[in-house]
């Protein structure tokens, strides 16, 4: 135990920039709305889903995989979106977060009588409607709660995965399935910015999620082209399962302003395909040119561990390695439900195994909101991170932290 009391670790203000949606219900919520639309679950007790689906660990990505089947199954309607996103903010808020990014990929919820504009217009709802409810309740010098929304598109998927995907690759009888996909990516593109110029929808970037393996993230720069020229920004799931190059991808195809995971940015023996200047000065220079932009590693400790078991001790985890090169980095949740955790646990497993001084704590919580895609202007951000700040600050004296 370390001077952070898990008191002082659930009110200083937080974010949470890298939450799914559909990997992030509440088990009571899945357990209802599944019974309310007579689907079938392989339990409908909160005790025989943790057993069966929801396991404190995984043996493989597979495994870890299926709860989103459940989870996608009643995430098919607006109720049920705008119920399990206002409920997420609610349950983000109780543990301190401050301001909230949740991502989803619209596809996997979208069919003909449930539109794209309709997907996210719901979330967007209950995530709006939890926002105002939880501001009107605050008193000063409470910073206010903030939310955005992440658009996925796929590396991966088959005409099993969501029935817009089956419609979508039954019209296209001639393309490959990496052309589909890659289409799928355009079009989601495509549409987020027509929705984000027209509508006040707190959309705010634009995601790629999925099996990285055998699916690079260049099938996908089109998309991100268009996404950069209309000024949204990007982030990319990287390195979670494949090495640096996969990080480097993200970076120079697609412009990726953070990455998701990053867990092998340091592993040069993944390199499949040696660069001219060795694989040790790719690492190091790699690692170099994030810090120096200022891209910011999104890491999910619990996550990781769960869907890496090679990595048996959390102290091996290349998180110590992005706190000493001074890296960006936030902590995260990455599944609420499916990986079992909470912010609040998050910072405890990260205080609790690595060596973080106060400063370093608030230098942590600091990137999260300086890198965050905040909705409203620059500005404007600038005052919310500096009211976060001061806040933070006040509890640091309220808990004696020093
Ligand atoms: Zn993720």
């Amino acid at each position: 135990m370390n001077q952070f009391s898990n008191d002082f670790i659930r009110e200083i203000p937080k974010t949470d920039l890298h939450v799914h949606l559909d990997g992030s219900l509440r088990l009571s919520t899945l357990i209802s709305l599944a019974k309310d639309r007579g689907i079938e679950l392989p339990s409908f007790t909160e005790e025989g889903l943790r057993e069966l689906v929801f396991k404190p660990s995984y043996k493989n990505l597979e495994e870890y995989l299926t709860g989103f089947t459940w989870t996608g199954k009643v995430l098919q309607d607006a109720e049920a979106l705008e119920q399990a996103a206002g409920e997420l903010a609610r349950d983000n808020f109780a543990e301190g977060v401050r301001y909230l990014e949740v991502r989803f990929a619209p596809q996997l919820h979208m069919h003909r009588n449930f539109t794209f504009e309709q997907v996210i217009t719901a979330v967007d709802q209950g995530l709006r409607r939890a926002r105002n409810e939880i501001n009107g309740s605050l008193k000063e010098p409470e910073p206010p709660f903030e939310y955005g929304i992440i658009l996925c598109a796929m590396r991966f998927f088959n005409s099993q995965f969501s029935r817009y995907y089956r419609d979508f690759t039954a019209v296209h009888p001639y393309s490959t399935p990496l052309e589909i996909i890659q289409m799928a990516g355009q079009e989601l593109a495509k549409a987020a910015v027509k929705l984000q110029t027209e509508s006040d929808i707190q959309l705010v970037a634009f995601d790629l999620a999925g099996s990285e393996h055998g699916y690079p993230a260049s099938a996908h720069q089109e998309a991100y082209n268009y996404i950069t020229k209309n000024f949204m920004r990007k982030t990319v799931h990287a390195g979670e399962a494949y090495g640096p190059e996969s990080i480097f991808q993200a970076i120079t195809d697609l412009h990726a302003d953070r990455i998701g995971h990053g867990l092998h940015l340091f592993d040069a023996d993944m390199i499949k395909n040696t660069p001219a200047q060795g694989k040790k000065n790719y690492v190091e220079n790699l690692v170099n040119y994030i810090a120096e932009n200022r891209i910011t590693v999104e890491v999910c400790l619990t996550s990781n561990l769960q869907t890496a078991p090679h990595i048996t001790d959390i102290r091996a985890h290349s998180f110590r390695n992005m706190l000493a090169k001074n890296l960006s980095v936030t902590l995260c949740t990455d599944n609420r439900l499916v990986s079992r955790t909470t912010i609040c646990n998050e910072y405890r497993l990260a205080l609790d195994n690595f060596d973080i001084a106060p400063g370093k704590l608030k230098d942590l919580v600091t990137y999260g909101f300086k890198r965050s895609f905040y909705y409203h202007s620059y500005t404007e951000k600038r005052k919310y991170v500096r009211k976060m700040l001061d806040y933070y600050e006040s509890l640091e004296k309220k808990h004696g932290i020093r």
